[in-house]
């Protein structure tokens, strides 16, 4: 079979998290709330309402840009995208066409091979997000206004993708840069954050791209490989088959594990943009978009250098630590508390990414809540008891986990349940000689002599007993506590 070159380029509905919504101060809220009780003329788009810009909506949409490597325009202005739709009271959404607020940014991700890619960034334009249809079972239909107008934003990549795992990882990206700036939610099942893809293949010695599909409204990160990879093997086998590919909309189906076709793609002559009359452009000079870089933190990339160099991390641990920004703050506030105690910042690591990660993830705890379930300062402890002798590491996993399980300082723990490890050898052995010369050890003593020497297990037994150091016991919730 002929060889064939994919192109994927993705559009990414991002809602912006602020109060209010895109052109009134009605309230975003809209997830949480009953349907239509956060409407208002405007989102309604009542005869007369008149729009007005969210600042701070802008302001956010700005900082993202920026976070996406854009340049932020000086001029930009709002169209009408007209389309007649239910979810749309108006007729028309408020978007930005020709002129978006932000364009020609990147962003790096790893590649098939493993190596640094970037993704251009074409644009991030501001929009206002739609009603919602609910379809009720007897074939009518319900309209919920409350999403009517939540401020949105649209980002474009380039078609720099080729294989629908750099789609994924590219998804991912934009989804960790926005959630670390706190400008969306990165709440894929609410619809906070969405992608449609295009995707189009050819022929590798065909200089022109092919008619691209645009898959819509995908969910969820393993659907955009799935979706991806599944039209790709579709058009390939039309082209094969010698059809001809139609530039088209298709849904991903996750029934059906399919694309279904939905309608054939209307151009952009079909939605009669103009300029938006009941708005201004947005002006903007370098100092407010000078502002707006003030506004940035440190971005996950530039964190993750800095938890490598600064912290003696592998790139992998430096990784899994910054996905998610309460995730490297956390480990910061570790750090900092294990330094004080002697520590280094990698025997955090060990403990978070080891440890504290199994535990969360299998309770299903989200990373804004570890710092709650196990303070930072309480790694600490745990590493210094290990440190100075108290505790084995055996015995340190298991106060760990209870720490995490009822909160309680792993020193209490370690007090409590007398769990210190005798390091006074001298005693030690003293009552190792008395086990060994006891009645009850003759059997095994006599076989460990012949040669036998899983015997031992049993006299390390006696020792633990006679020490009252009873492992089994850990495993078991401690009254107490309850
Ligand atoms: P439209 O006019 O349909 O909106 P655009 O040129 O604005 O198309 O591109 C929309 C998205 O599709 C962008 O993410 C872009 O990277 C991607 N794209 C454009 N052309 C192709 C193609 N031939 N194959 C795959 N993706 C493409
Ligand atoms: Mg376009």
């Amino acid at each position: 079979m002929a060889e064939y070159i994919t192109t994927i380029g993705l559009e990414i509905h991002a809602q912006i998290r602020t109060a209010s919504k895109m052109f009134d101060n009605c309230s975003a809220d809209y997830a949480k709330s009953n349907p239509n009780t956060r409407v208002s003329v405007v989102s309604m788009g009542f005869p007369g309402s008149l729009p007005v810009t969210n600042r701070r909506a802008v302001e956010l949409a700005a900082v993202t840009g920026l976070a996406l490597n854009c340049g932020v325009n000086h001029h930009s202005v709002f169209a009408r995208k007209s389309y007649p739709y239910p979810d749309l009271p108006k007729g028309y959404q408020i978007t930005q066409y020709e002129e978006p607020l932000c364009s020609d940014g990147w962003i790096e991700i790893m590649d098939d091979n493993d190596n640094p890619k970037r993704i251009g960034i074409e644009r991030l334009h501001i929009e206002e997000d739609t009603g919602r249809l609910l379809h009720a079972g007897d074939n009518s239909s319900l309209i919920d206004y409350n999403r009517s107008g939540v401020p949105l934003m649209e980002i474009v990549t380039r078609p720099d993708i080729t294989s629908p795992e750099e789609a994924k990882r590219c998804f991912q990206k934009i989804r960790q840069i926005l959630t670390w700036i706190d400008v969306n939610s990165g709440n894929m099942d609410e619809g906070a954050l969405r992608c449609d893809a295009n995707v189009s293949v050819r022929l590798r010695d065909q200089a022109n791209f092919g008619a691209k599909v645009e898959i819509k409204n995908i969910n969820s990160f393993r659907f955009v490989e799935r979706a991806l990879t599944y039209e790709i093997q579709r058009q390939i086998g039309a082209l094969e088959a010698g059809d001809t590919i139609i530039q088209e909309t298709r849904g991903w189906n996750e029934t059906l594990n399919k694309t279904v076709s939905q309608r054939t793609k209307e151009f952009a002559d079909d939605y009669r943009y103009f300029p938006e009359p009941d708005i201004p452009p947005l002006l903007f000079d370098d100092a407010w978009v000078e502002a707006r870089r003030a506004e940035l933190p440190e971005l996950p990339d530039a964190h993750r250098a800095r938890f490598e160099s600064a912290y003696e991390l592998s790139c992998q641990d430096a990784d899994l630590l910054t996905g998610e920004r309460a995730v490297a703050d956390y480990y910061e506030t570790a750090v900092e508390a294990v330094r004080a105690v002697g520590a280094s910042a990698k025997e955090a690591a060990n403990w978070i990414l080891g440890e504290l990660f199994r535990l969360i993830n299998d309770d299903g705890v989200s990373s804004d809540q570890m710092a709650v379930r196990m303070p930072p300062q309480h790694i600490a402890t745990v590493i210094d008891l290990v440190a100075k002798g108290t505790i084995t590491r055996t015995v340190a996993k298991q106060v760990f986990e209870e720490s995490y399980r009822n909160g309680i300082d792993p020193a209490r723990i370690v007090a409590d349940k007398g769990l210190t490890q005798i390091s006074d050898t001298d005693a030690l052995a003293t009552l190792a000689r008395e086990i060994l010369a006891s009645d009850n050890a003759a059997k095994a003593v006599a076989e460990y002599r012949k040669g036998k020497t899983s015997a031992i297990q049993f006299l390390i037994g006696q020792m633990m007993k006679a020490i009252g150091y009873d492992i089994t016991r850990m495993d078991m919730v401690d009254k107490r506590y309850d």
